[in-house]
């Protein structure tokens, strides 16, 4: 009986073993470039631009990032618009 129970112990550890070497072949990460490369969205324009090929402006104490140089004109200028003067 005590020999059925080890044989038993065995297969499941057995059964185990090979789903363990089995997990990480199915569970690796499809594509680990995208995450790498995060986009922003350019608040004037609406396009989405790559972070490190986007033009940062620093406005009202936040980052803003824009796809050009005019873009990040044209957010100052309607930001200049919108807030009241002191
Ligand atoms: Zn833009």
């Amino acid at each position: 009986m005590i020999r059925l129970l080890i044989w038993l112990l065995m297969a499941y550890i057995g059964y185990r073993v090979v789903k363990a070497l089995m997990a990480p072949k199915s569970s690796a990460p499809a594509s680990p470039a995208l995450e790498s490369e995060e986009t922003v969205q350019d608040p004037v324009c609406g396009m989405y631009v790559a972070k490190a090929d986007a033009v940062v402006g620093r406005l009202n104490g936040e980052r803003h990032y824009f796809c050009s140089m005019a873009c990040l004109e044209k957010f100052s200028e309607q930001l200049d618009h919108t807030t009241p003067p002191h």
